[in-house]
């Protein structure tokens, strides 16, 4: 087992454990925000606009076809405005639309999608933003006014970026909304293997942060279907190649002062966080219920460290 046998029973301290690692929380629904914070998280590492979209029951088109550019900027404001009033000051990295065509044709103009044979390999993220910048653009308007109202702890994360080459194309959009990228705190997912080898460029392009998006990582460095149950014991985040990935990132990203996180599943792996914690990561974001776990696991993680440099 992965657990000392003891540490199921020992009484679990109501008191957050201070820890040099930040510990955060990933928020899919706003609704959740107000249980989110009182985990006493240091921040949300991950909030999923899918949800603010999708609830609408139609694509980001057909919305705003139907209801106005407006309509659709106020719906991400107030969803976002939710949980970073709940955060603040705590930072709340917000990332911008990341669903699946197969996702987005269940919906409402849901026919006008791209037919996929393979949608995890398609149309989705930063690929689809940069395609289709008219509704990016409202995106990141919608953070335009957030930054405008005041919430500076709102951060802005690109999710299945590949390379600095999305990395421009994206920082140009913002200089088009009036967002100043020297200013904002604002990164990307690495969730393909091409992200995690090409991050240094991406350091030199500005960026602040580089989360790991585990789920996808994994998948694709092991070209194993995260939602395919015939493979699904192939699925492991663990993996030696998904680690030497993660590791080097992180190594590179200290060497240039960006920020590293992990909003991944296996962010809540007490085996991952023992990982990334003796590999220097910055953050790690958790699910609500495990973000508790996590805080523990963090600082027995430190004190192991810290007694074994005292006593080198
Ligand atoms: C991930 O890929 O690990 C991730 C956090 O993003 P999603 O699960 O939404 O693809
Ligand atoms: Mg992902």
């Amino acid at each position: 087992g992965e657990r000392e046998p003891h540490e199921d029973v020992r009484p679990q301290s109501p008191v957050k454990p201070m820890t040099a690692t930040e510990v955060k929380v990933n928020v899919s629904i706003p609704e959740a925000a107000n249980r989110a914070a009182a985990t006493g998280a240091d921040g949300v590492g991950l909030l999923r606009l899918e949800h603010m979209i999708l609830s609408t029951d139609k694509t980001p088109e057909r919305y705003i076809r139907d209801h106005g550019a407006d309509a659709y900027i106020e719906e991400i404001v107030s969803g976002v405005r939710g949980v970073a009033d709940e955060f603040y000051p705590r930072p709340v990295r917000v990332r911008t639309l990341d669903a699946p065509t197969d996702e987005f044709r269940q919906l409402e103009g849901g026919k006008d999608e791209p037919n996929e044979h393979n949608p995890m390999l398609g149309y989705r993220g930063i690929r689809r933003s940069l395609d289709r910048p008219n509704v990016f653009e409202h995106e990141l308007e919608a953070f335009r006014r957030l930054f405008d109202m005041g919430y500076d702890n709102v951060e802005i994360m690109l999710p299945l970026v590949n390379d600095v080459e999305d990395v421009h194309r994206a920082k140009s959009l913002m200089k088009d909304v009036g967002i100043d990228p020297s200013i904002r705190t604002w990164g990307v997912m690495i969730e393909t293997p091409a992200s995690a080898l090409c991050v240094e460029e991406m350091a030199d392009a500005g960026i602040s942060f580089a989360s790991f998006g585990t789920n996808d990582l994994t998948q694709y460095t092991l070209a194993v279907d995260r939602n395919n149950e015939n493979v699904a014991s192939r699925f492991d985040e663990l993996h030696p190649a998904v680690l030497k990935l993660i590791g080097d990132t992180i190594e590179t990203c200290r060497e240039n002062d960006v920020d590293t996180s992990i909003c991944g599943q296996a962010g809540s792996k007490p085996q991952m966080v023992r990982y990334l914690v003796n590999t220097g990561i910055s953050s790690i974001s958790a699910n609500i219920d495990a973000v508790r776990d996590v805080q523990h696991e963090v600082k027995r993680v430190e004190q192991k460290l810290l007694l074994e440099s005292v006593r080198e």
